[in-house]
């Protein structure tokens, strides 16, 4: 029988270009540059805040609360991973406090060359986070958009909760899987 089990999805390898980018000062905080994992050229592109740990502390691989959370609502969704690319804001996963808008700003440039590069379909922006920051309005809500496709830049994009809202939060995983899978039926549209 056909059943889920969340894995390891294969990490997209920061391009060599971008390898010493110091350019907001994250870098700082020691954590290392994620620059996406699924198959870069799905047609979906799903936009999170900033990269979950993607190895534990001894160095081993792991799939991280918010992964699992993701992958089992895709799952849910009838989302196939090869539909599916992942990436984030920020390339890397603070651990301090830092300067919030500053450091999106200046860390946005590299989304918007994955999406030149990799021309997805649909983007599904998850959590207000990246919303806020992805739309440019810092008062936008995901709970007040679900369900609706906007135009950002020229991308068709939807919103959903973030996974580990979800995760913390049972009663939102079935709102996430719905609106996953508002984007798994627009993409059978597009077809
Ligand atoms: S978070 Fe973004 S801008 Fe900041 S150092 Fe990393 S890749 Fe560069």
């Amino acid at each position: 029988m056909d059943s889920f089990c969340p894995e390891i999805w294969p990490e997209d390898p920061v391009p060599n270009s971008q390898q010493a980018c110091r350019e907001c000062g994250l870098y700082e905080q020691g954590t290392r540059m994620v620059w996406g994992e699924g198959r870069p050229g799905a047609p979906i592109m799903v936009i999170l805040d900033n990269p979950g740990a993607r190895e534990d502390r001894d160095g081993n691989l792991m799939v991280c609360g918010t992964r699992q959370t993701l992958q089992k609502a895709a799952y849910e969704a009838g989302l196939d991973k090869h539909d599916l690319y992942v990436t984030y804001i920020l390339k890397r996963r603070p651990v301090r406090a830092y300067a919030k808008e500053e450091t999106r700003t200046i860390c946005k440039r590299h989304l918007k060359e994955q999406l030149q590069t990799y021309r997805p379909s649909l983007l599904v922006c998850l959590g207000n986070t990246a919303v806020q920051s992805f739309f440019g309005d810092p008062k936008l809500e995901v709970k007040n958009m679900r369900g609706s496709w906007y135009d950002v830049n020229g991308y068709q994009t939807t919103v959903a909760y973030h996974p580990l809202a979800a995760r913390r939060r049972p009663h939102l995983f079935p709102l996430l899987v719905e609106d996953l899978k508002f984007a798994e039926e627009q993409l059978k549209q597009l077809d």
